[in-house]
């Protein structure tokens, strides 16, 4: 009797899953290879691109791993860490977001026969690390300094990384073209982390070639009334004016309630409201401004009246055209035209309206505090111009990785190769079952090369061989074996480093550290507990609502 009395232990609320060890091990790393699956054949310039669309009818194509990944929408609690270190990857570098995620699905892949075969996940994690941090280093050796060169060379340099990183996009068939104005874009901005002094202007039409670079500010013309067509669309050395502030004849009776006794005074109210205006148009040409921008609108009696002036003016401009014209011509934003002193004027050298496409473009250029860009770009379709601006974030992010840690390490597949030889040459001088743990981690590095074998139609396995030969040949400079990479054109292989084949070696080391703390991260995991009260909470919540909402529905229609 006493025996039956025993407490029965209840830990978890009734309706708690969980699922925990082995099992639950091998269906995570299941997971993330699915995942990793979804972007692979995304991977290097033969990649393929995938067309997304949501329930909005949203639709967009893409070959970028943070944006597939983004828009996926996963929900399996492990695979979202994958989506999270390809969102990492494109913040902290821009680049080598696919990259990030296959690496991280393979070391995983690799890891499964061992997890099934009852190792530890410590005992991996362990060696992966060790694995991670000898190839960091080895990357660090092998990478290319690019510091000291002169500006020239430079620039050369760079426009080859970005011409990598534009290879596997939709663009990547005016890669040169691309490439050269990324690099503009950025030496123009110098030292400057702010990424928004890069502007990019989508105009829908034309040909990709018609895109260009501005070494300034652009923007579209905005809305503009009656009279603007007699205003001059040019300028050499113009002052210019930016304000918060509306020009508009404001009928001051919104603003305060007026009584007259006298019919005949009506007319000084109008004319006090007229004298207003004029009065702040009188300030803005004073100022010997020759071109008026604001904020908010400014109206058809302002337009006319600085048409008759000569002076150029422009309502409704964005805020962050309106701050980026700021930052390039020194001027600062008013919100009164009291005292307009000179040195809160901007100046540039060339302002211009121009036609572009379908559209006009308010264009500064030769701007005193220099540091903007904008990069006006053209193309066909919507879909297609908003690939080519997020290809053209990547190149940006690339070129100014590489102009601030200036080593490069060859691509295609080469640096991948190259450690995954260190590290199982490395392996073979550790005593016991770590030897095999950093060989699978070397094996995975593998994975790169083989996808872009894979992804152009190559026999990959022959490749790899090749590869592997090359490297396998005792050399450790650069231009080497060493530097062996996939040949995408002709499906053998090639010096990548001669071949212009870089990548800034961030990039790289980035992508091997976060996909090796993800996949630790993965294999560290032994349960998962979904805990019901939450869902059933919300679940009770959408009932009781739907409830009531029905109940007093119907209470009503009878009623
Ligand atoms: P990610 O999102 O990871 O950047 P990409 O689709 O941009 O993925 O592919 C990058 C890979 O393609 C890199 O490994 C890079 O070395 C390789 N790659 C780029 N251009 C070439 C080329 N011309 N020949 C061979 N490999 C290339
Ligand atoms: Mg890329």
């Amino acid at each position: 009797m006493a025996a039956m009395m025993q407490p029965q232990i209840i830990l978890l609320k009734e309706g708690t899953d969980t699922s925990q060890g082995k099992p639950q091990l091998v269906s995570n790393i299941n997971a993330c290879t699915a995942v990793a699956d979804v972007v692979r054949t995304t991977l290097g310039p033969r990649g393929m691109d995938k067309l997304i669309h949501d329930d909005k009818g949203n639709v967009t194509i893409s070959n970028d791993g943070a944006t597939i990944m983004k828009l996926l929408d996963i929900i399996h609690p492990a695979a979202k860490i994958l989506v999270d270190i390809a969102k990492s990857q494109d913040s902290e570098v821009g680049d080598g977001t696919t990259t990030v995620v296959l690496l991280a699905a393979e070391f995983l892949k690799e890891a499964k026969p061992f997890i099934e075969d009852g190792v530890h996940s410590q005992n991996l994690i362990r060696s992966y690390r060790t694995a991670c941090s000898l190839a960091i280093e080895k990357i660090k050796e092998l990478a290319t300094s690019i510091e000291g060169k002169s500006l020239d060379e430079k620039k050369c340099l760079l426009g080859k990384c970005a011409a990598t990183t534009l290879s596997s996009k939709l663009i990547g068939g005016e890669k040169e073209f691309f490439a050269s104005m990324v690099v503009d874009a950025v030496m123009a901005i110098g030292n400057d982390d702010r990424l928004n002094l890069i502007g990019i202007k989508k105009v829908p039409g034309g040909n990709m070639r018609d895109s260009f670079l501005v070494n300034g500010v652009a923007f579209k013309k905005t809305f503009s009334y009656a009279g603007f067509e007699q205003q001059p669309k040019k300028f050499v050395d113009p002052k210019i004016l930016l304000l918060n502030i509306e020009l508009e004849l404001k009928s001051e009776k919104e603003n305060a309630e007026i009584r007259l006794s006298d019919p005949t005074q009506y007319q000084s109210i109008v004319d006090a409201e007229w004298n207003i205006i004029y009065d702040k148009l009188d300030k803005c040409v004073q100022s010997g401004a020759k071109v008026v921008l604001s904020r908010l609108a400014i109206g058809d009696l302002a337009t006319q009246y600085f048409a008759d002036r000569d002076i150029f003016c422009a309502g409704r401009v964005a805020e962050e055209d309106l701050n980026r014209v700021a930052a390039a011509t020194g001027g600062t934003v008013q919100t009164s035209v009291n005292n307009i002193i000179d040195e809160v004027l901007g100046s540039c050298e060339h302002f211009e309206e121009k036609q572009v496409g379908g559209e006009r473009f308010n264009i500064f250029s030769g701007c005193p505090s220099g540091r903007t860009a904008t990069i006006v770009l053209r193309g066909g379709a919507d879909q297609f111009i908003e690939e080519a601006e997020r290809s053209l974030h990547d190149a940006i992010m690339i070129v100014r990785r590489a102009s601030k840690n200036s080593t490069v390490v060859p691509g295609g597949g080469a640096i991948d190769m190259e450690i995954s030889k260190y590290l199982r040459q490395h392996s073979r001088t550790i005593a016991g079952k770590s030897q095999l743990f950093i060989n699978a981690y070397a094996k995975a590095l593998e994975v790169i090369p083989r996808q872009l074998c894979d992804n152009a139609g190559f026999d990959a396995t022959d490749v790899l061989n090749k590869l592997r030969q090359k490297h396998a040949m005792p050399s450790v400079l650069i231009g080497e074996g060493a530097s062996y990479g996939v040949d995408i054109n002709t499906g053998g292989i090639a010096d990548s480093f001669a071949n212009f084949v870089w990548e800034p070696a961030v990039v790289k080391i980035n992508a091997i550290n976060a996909a090796t703390e993800a996949a630790c991260l993965i294999l560290s995991v032994d349960e998962t507990v979904k805990n019901p009260k939450s869902e059933s909470a919300q679940g009770e919540a959408a009932m009781g609502a739907m409830g009531r909402g029905r109940g007093r529905g119907r209470g009503m229609r009878r009623r």
